[in-house]
């Protein structure tokens, strides 16, 4: 695990602190890091002087070798361009992912986990998001991300970053939209690094767009 030491206030007292933050995670050699990922608190520290939660933010890179993923977390938009160029090339046989978004890297990685492909999470989300706005057609949300609380799979809905409902979803129907909205190429391949609900509003754009679209 590569790391880094950021020089930080703790937001409840104000003590001065170095706190050492994860420039990489490796999958199977970082394995408090992973778990810190997939229970959601890799971006969570505790003052050693009060005992207060802080919310730390910082770039980083997942790699899983046995998946062949790497995803970048960039919060720094100058960063994003460095990493995009890194991958004008992609390693072979790699999925490779960019998001300036954290509650996205931290989704990405538990869906990989989980062993589902992220465009047909991404393409999940849209669907649930379509059926509201055809019964509610004044919801207006930019932004989807899957979680799970007390229990139960929920499609959070934000709009300008902005938490605004949810509803609980399936991800057992994840394989059946993989199947329908994702067995044809569609000639979205530029975007690859980019999966978001614009890159799956885009996707499902161009497939009803393409003369042979049957479904
Ligand atoms: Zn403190």
């Amino acid at each position: 695990m590569n790391e880094e030491i950021l020089e930080l206030e703790c937001p409840h007292c104000h003590a001065a602190q170095r706190v050492s933050v994860p420039t990489t995670v490796h999958k199977l050699d970082d394995p408090d890091a992973y778990r810190r990922i997939l229970d959601g608190t890799l971006f969570e520290y505790t003052c050693p002087h009060c005992g207060g939660k802080m919310h730390v933010t910082f770039g980083v890179m997942f790699h899983d070798p046995e998946k062949r993923i790497l995803c970048f977390y960039c919060p720094d938009p100058n960063q994003v361009k460095e990493v995009m160029g890194m991958f004008e090339e992609k390693p072979a046989g790699y999925t490779v992912r960019i998001t300036e978004d954290e509650g996205r890297f931290l989704e990405k990685i538990r869906a990989f986990e989980q062993g589902y492909d992220d465009k047909a999470l991404e393409m999940w989300k849209l669907t649930y998001l379509y059926q509201i706005v055809s019964h509610h057609e004044d919801f207006e949300a930019d932004d989807a991300l899957y979680g799970y609380r007390d229990g139960a799979h929920k499609i959070d809905f934000y709009k300008e970053g902005r938490y605004i409902g949810s509803v609980d979803a399936d991800p057992a129907l994840i394989p059946g939209v993989k199947e329908r909205f994702l067995s044809r190429d569609t000639g979205v391949v530029q975007d690859d690094l980019f999966v978001d609900i614009g890159w799956a509003m885009e996707h499902l754009t161009n497939l009803l767009h393409r003369p042979d679209s049957a479904s």
